[in-house]
């Protein structure tokens, strides 16, 4: 038998996708399944148009098959086969996709379910075997063949034995070596979790012969071992299923399932958008706080299918940076995928779909807070903080989507209060939007400047937490009004000015003053009087923009 060469380029095309182009060495499966599953649904969508072809679902299957002894991993499918050439064009040129030829000549019909199109995923089999034979029978021959090669020095080709029409790829797995764990592959439990990972949502059947144990009948603490056939996917995605079948806890189940987190989500949300781009989501509000969210190590992302194939784990581009507490998962038909399938190769449709997530996070979150004021501020409590970084961060471009969500603490009640519900109740004569800075809601409760605006009848916000007060600077004002902090100079307030005191006054205890001043050494720019204070004999303020407590956290910052 004569072996064929790949040509020189194709050679080092293959050492470098088996080096480079796949970042793990587990994704071979997906990719093999993959295949399968196209090469079923090539003969579903023949079934269509050919009335001599029947299509009976119970006969189309992925079968997964470890073997120990031989150490060989058989990824079987019935679907519809290569012929000789197809074996020479499809295996033998790198490159070469047969699937995407398939959706071009199909386009017409609904081939969009296939997902093969860049002609390397079958390659990825070398990352874990040393040989890989590849047995097919196509759909309307009588011959069978056998493909098989070690790699990148070439294939050969002969007739063989096969009893039914489809395709069986036989891996030779590796042996271990230094930290490679290939042993694995041919480990029913790791093939069962590398399938649920990453083909959970494939459209057929994927079985494997599962052995486990049992308590033996008739004999108390004895066990047996038996094997059965289990179909590892569960097939139909629940984000492609609709929302009045499903109840919440399969969304909360399907939560855990996915390791989203342990809590208990707030809320979720389904989508399943049929507009200018297709697509399914399901999107969930945490309860709790992941414990490493406000830091660096914090990852965020949401889950990215192309048709039922996860493609990304956590992909950032889908979530703006103050919405990266969401969790959940995306699945398009419409993605342009770059061959690593790690990668997008493109991403205007990306951006339409994030653009579109983000605007319904933001409206889902604006319900909650009108419809479960409870739900809300527990939210809040939890991630709050982050909506006010985002109103901070990009020079307050978010400010629009996000004014509307925040709350903050008030002197009305103790409540939590939205930035509508003080202009709201807003009294007449009220000119600003007051609010007053501290370490907590105790100090700032006992600042001086406070009694002259509370005695107004006018509610103050309370900003105890670092960020409140950056956020309200770069909001400027809300509805027209204006943030203005108790401490400031001005007021607005009429009293004000006419309470100003007199130069008498001034002069009165211009010494006092100053030697106040010098006894401070230094520490305030100047001492006046002041008709302001109520109860309090002083009190410290500041000219300018930056108030005390700004001052007091830019100065602390690092650099
Ligand atoms: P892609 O799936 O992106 O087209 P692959 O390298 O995974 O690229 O596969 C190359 C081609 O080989 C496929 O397009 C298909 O025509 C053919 N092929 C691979 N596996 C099978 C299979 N199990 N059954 C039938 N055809 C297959
Ligand atoms: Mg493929």
């Amino acid at each position: 038998m004569v072996k064929q060469q790949f040509k020189a380029e194709s050679k080092r095309l293959l050492e470098m996708m088996i080096h480079s182009i796949y970042t793990q060495k587990e994704i071979f499966l997906r990719e093999l399944i993959s295949n399968a599953s196209d090469a079923i649904d090539k003969i579903y969508y023949r079934a269509l148009t050919d009335d001599a072809l029947v299509f009976d679902k119970d006969n189309y299957y992925i079968q997964v098959t470890p073997d120990k002894d031989k150490r060989t991993l058989t990824i079987s499918d019935t679907g519809i086969g290569m012929t000789r050439e197809e074996l020479e064009e499809h295996l033998g040129i790198i490159a070469k996709s047969g699937s995407l030829a398939f959706k071009n000549e199909n386009e017409a019909k609904d081939g969009h379910n296939i997902i093969g199109q860049f002609g390397v995923g079958f390659y990825s089999a070398f990352m874990v075997a040393d040989v890989v034979t590849v047995i097919s029978k196509a759909l309307g021959s009588d011959t069978a063949y056998k493909w098989e090669s070690e790699g990148a020095d070439g294939y050969t080709i002969e007739p063989c034995e096969k009893a039914t029409i489809g395709t069986d790829i036989i891996l030779k797995i590796k042996e271990n070596a230094d930290e490679e764990r290939y042993d694995d592959f041919l480990e029913p439990y790791r093939l069962k979790a590398i399938i649920k990972k990453y083909s959970d949502f494939i459209r057929y059947p994927i079985k494997m012969e599962v052995t486990s144990s049992r308590p033996k009948e008739g004999a108390d603490n004895e066990f047996e071992e038996y094997s059965e056939v289990q179909t590892v996917n569960s097939m139909i995605p629940i984000w492609r299923k609709n929302r009045n079948e499903l109840t919440d806890e399969d969304y909360n189940n399907f939560y855990m399932e996915k390791h989203y987190g342990f809590d208990t989500p707030i809320k979720h949300i389904h989508i399943r958008a049929d507009g200018a781009v297709v697509y399914n989501a399901i999107l969930y509000i945490p309860e709790n706080t992941p414990f490493d969210y406000y830091t660096k190590e914090y990852e965020k992302g949401l889950e990215l299918y192309s048709n039922g194939v996860l493609i990304m784990n956590k992909c950032a581009d889908l979530l703006p940076d103050y919405f990266s507490f969401v969790k959940g998962m995306v699945d398009s038909e419409d993605l342009s995928l770059n061959i690593s399938r790690e990668m997008l190769q493109q991403d205007r449709q990306l951006k339409q779909i994030a653009g579109h997530i983000k605007n319904r996070i933001k409206s889902e979150l604006q319900s909650l807070l009108k419809d479960d004021r409870e739900k809300y501020e527990k939210f809040f409590k939890s991630f709050g903080r982050q909506l006010k970084f985002g109103v901070y961060s990009d020079y307050g471009a978010n400010k629009d989507t996000l004014q509307d969500l925040l709350l903050f603490s008030s002197s009305k009640e103790k409540k939590l209060v939205s930035l509508a519900e003080y202009v709201e109740r807003m009294p007449e004569g009220q000119k600003y939007i007051y609010y007053a800075s501290g370490e907590s809601i105790e100090r700032i409760e006992k600042l001086p400047q406070t009694e002259l605006v509370l005695d107004k009848g006018f509610e103050i916000l309370y900003f105890a937490d670092d960020v409140d007060e950056f956020a309200i600077k770069m909001l400027m004002n809300y509805k027209e009004k204006e943030f203005r902090s108790v401490s400031s100079g001005d007021l607005g307030i009429e009293e004000e000015a006419s309470e100003k005191p007199s130069e008498a006054e001034e002069s009165a205890n211009k010494e006092l003053f100053e030697q106040m001043k010098e006894l401070l050494g230094g520490k305030v720019k100047n001492v006046i009087a002041s008709k302001r204070l109520k109860t309090h004999p002083v009190c410290l303020s500041s000219e300018g923009e930056l108030t005390v407590e700004m001052e007091k956290i830019l100065r602390a910052m690092p650099g």
